[in-house]
């Protein structure tokens, strides 16, 4: 029982580590450029992305780009005003694999990330690099706990990030004039991205809190890397440029 208990909390702990890599990497920094990281430490996070995740940068990047330009519209790819609250919540996954899957828009949106040859020989391999973490957590736990384990972690990425588009444009508090919310209780649990309503108004800040009181546990993440000397920041105060 002890033993079961302990492969959930890994679980857990990987999944909290997979948020931080989504909305320090793949949001803040390559989608956003709102800091620059360092090779070694990008290198890094490469690695730990496609082996805790296995999503492709380029991709991600492009579908994150794509809601920005078209949020709560036809073209957004992950509206709940659109397409309901159900699938975004609990097929948020198949909704980025349909613009991830389309070259031109990858192409379109996410230019400035073409593919190259470690891409092509390793990260393009997303099952690779899922078997990397489960034989990791098999290592650790043996096979029956590692796979309570990474079905833990699997469940909460999943339900995170569709928590994160799904409630973040529906519910919650608007203190920025766009469609999406502010949600503490859900910030917690995904580093920061539940304050999505301060992240459409501030999208070139790396920081997510805005007001007193709010607090954005991936800003504390940047804030350690800046200090480590292994990134910068492009912007680092909030700023009032509206961007949808
Ligand atoms: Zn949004
Ligand atoms: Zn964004």
């Amino acid at each position: 029982m002890l033993r079961l208990l302990g492969a959930v909390v890994v679980g857990l702990l990987v999944s909290q580590v997979a948020f931080l890599l989504t909305t320090v990497y793949l949001h803040r920094a390559l989608s956003h450029r709102a800091l620059i990281l360092v090779p070694a430490a990008a290198a890094v996070c490469r690695v730990l992305t496609w082996v805790l995740t296995g999503i492709r940068p380029r991709q991600w990047v492009a579908v994150h780009r794509k809601h920005h330009a078209h949020t709560d519209r036809e073209q957004d790819p992950h509206s709940p005003l659109v397409l309901g609250y159900a699938p975004v919540q609990f097929n948020n996954a198949g909704l980025y694999r349909k613009v991830a899957k389309d070259p031109a828009a990858v192409a379109r949106y996410a230019r400035d990330l073409p593919a190259d040859r470690w891409d092509t020989v390793l990260f393009d391999h997303a099952l690779v690099g899922l078997a990397l973490g489960v034989g990791l957590l098999v290592l650790l736990l043996g096979w029956e706990l590692a796979l309570v384990a990474a079905a833990v972690h699997t469940a909460c990425y999943l339900l995170g990030g569709g928590a994160i588009n799904g409630i973040g444009h529906l519910w919650g508090k608007r203190p920025f004039d766009n469609r999406a919310t502010n949600n503490q209780w859900l910030a917690w649990i995904v580093a920061g991205e539940g304050l999505h309503n301060n992240h459409h108004a501030f999208s070139t800040s790396s920081r997510m809190s805005v007001a007193k009181g709010e607090v954005d546990p991936g800003w504390w993440l940047v804030r350690v890397l800046v200090a480590l000397r292994l990134a910068t920041l492009r912007r680092h105060s909030v700023e009032p440029v509206a961007t949808g």
